[in-house]
């Protein structure tokens, strides 16, 4: 079975992904390629792919992928040999992709689940400027793209709401648990 969680920027996902992760390592993190540059701690062939932007288009050419989007100005996209190889294998299976990218894998795979995690915009934005890591330009950019990926949820088989309170993450994470364990 696949799990899609899509979130806006700003939305806690990564956090609530590692937060499941924790609590069902025998899950598989289906990993995506990217031409954007690896942040600390991350690690090449687990978090993804880093690779360049002519691997990246050999790999359109090729038709490696089931899916790719531009995300904030760099590509990401999932590989069919990550996901043949679950199915194939019948793994559960997370795959954390964009608004766009969580869409158009329902339509390919109708049997997806696909995960929205939501937040209250307020919180969202505090979020996006608490982190302090784009300029003016690029935080504008997050944000508009943020209010479009909103608006998108209700296309979600499932909506989460991740809030700031104690414990939201770990709130979040046991609803989306509960949605694997529920499918699987
Ligand atoms: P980040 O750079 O913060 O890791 O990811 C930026 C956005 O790209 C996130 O919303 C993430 O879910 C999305 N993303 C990561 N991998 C893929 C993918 O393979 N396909 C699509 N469509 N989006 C992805």
């Amino acid at each position: 079975m696949l799990f899609v969680i899509s979130a806006p920027s700003g939305a806690g996902k990564t956090t609530i992904i590692h937060e499941i992760f924790k609590q069902m390592p025998e899950l598989r993190f289906s990993v995506s390629a990217t031409t954007r540059k690896l942040r600390n701690g991350e690690v090449n062939g687990e978090d993804y792919y880093f690779i360049s932007h002519d691997e990246f288009e050999k790999k359109i050419d090729n038709n490696e992928f089931i899916e790719w989007e531009n995300v904030h100005g760099e590509l990401y996209g999932t590989l069919k040999k990550e996901i043949e190889s679950s199915i194939n294998n019948s793994v559960n299976t997370i795959l954390d992709v964009d608004v766009k990218g969580a869409l158009s894998i329902k339509k390919l795979y109708p049997d997806a689940v696909t995960i929205f995690i939501d937040a209250p915009k307020k919180e969202i934005e505090q979020r996006l400027k608490g982190r302090k890591t784009e300029s003016e330009e690029q935080l504008n950019k997050r944000i508009q793209r943020m209010e479009w990926e909103l608006g998108e949820k209700d296309k979600f088989d499932n909506v989460v709401l991740n809030k700031t309170n104690p414990g939201g993450i770990k709130i979040a994470a046991e609803k989306i648990i509960k949605i694997i364990k529920n499918k699987s």
